[in-house]
């Protein structure tokens, strides 16, 4: 394509990234949350929209199927990066990663014991990392949602997920036991498609960087 090619996922990626976009001179022209459109035009007829599943932007992106996405630090500690060039933290979707148990167990007593613990999450590598760096032992279990309700039906002793304001956690009788790390969206662009677009993608990217708050 000749054009730019955006990814991006529904819900708060989407309405956080209507701002940056606008900067840029750049407005979708249906909202994905209303419209079943999984490729949406923009007032600039060489800019399009796909709108993808959260984890699969760096995938899209990686390929060249799109030549900018907007993901998580989460899902790109996941991907791994490759193919990615990461120039901007847009501060936007932020919230934290954490280690989160059942306000009842005793996590601090169970790692000191060097108790081996079962832990779910979304969030293998980043988990995997984590708890290796601490020298906690762990036998992860791969979820891909509701991680909150692994503890209460006894699949896990506890979680990794991401917290913002505490309250799903809160509404499950779950406590952050751990911080890992602060959480926040990133501007990804294809390394090709930059060398061989760059009069096109460089404004849209100088203009992300200039609404970044
Ligand atoms: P899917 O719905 O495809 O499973 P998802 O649930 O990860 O994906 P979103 O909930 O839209 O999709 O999350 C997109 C990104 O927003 C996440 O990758 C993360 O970086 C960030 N995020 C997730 N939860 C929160 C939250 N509670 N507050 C702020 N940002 C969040
Ligand atoms: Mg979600």
């Amino acid at each position: 394509m000749n054009g730019i090619t955006i990814a991006l996922s529904k819900g708060r990626i989407f309405e956080e990234t209507l701002p940056l976009l606008a900067a840029a001179g750049i407005v979708p022209s249906e909202n994905p949350e209303s419209s079943r459109k999984l490729i949406i035009g923009t007032n600039r007829p060489d800019v399009r929209v796909v709108i993808v599943r959260a984890s699969d932007v760096p995938t899209y992106v990686q390929y060249g199927a799109a030549d900018l996405g907007i993901a998580g630090k989460d899902v790109l500690l996941e991907h791994g990066g490759a193919g990615l060039y990461q120039p901007l933290d847009l501060k936007i979707a932020k919230c934290r990663m954490c280690v989160a148990a059942p306000a009842g167990f005793d996590y601090a007593a169970a790692v000191r014991r060097g108790a081996r613990l079962r832990v779910a999450t979304k969030y293998i590598n980043t988990a995997r990392e984590h708890f290796a760096a601490k020298g906690v032992h762990v036998d992860l279990i791969k979820l891909y949602g509701s991680m909150e309700l692994a503890p209460l039906a006894g699949l896990a002793e506890a979680i990794v997920d991401l917290v913002s304001s505490g309250g799903t956690l809160k509404a499950n009788n779950l406590v952050e036991v751990e911080d890992i790390m602060p959480i926040s969206s990133r501007l990804v662009v294809n390394q090709a498609a930059l060398k061989l677009k760059r009069d096109l993608l460089q404004p849209v990217i100088d203009a992300f960087a200039g609404a970044v708050k």
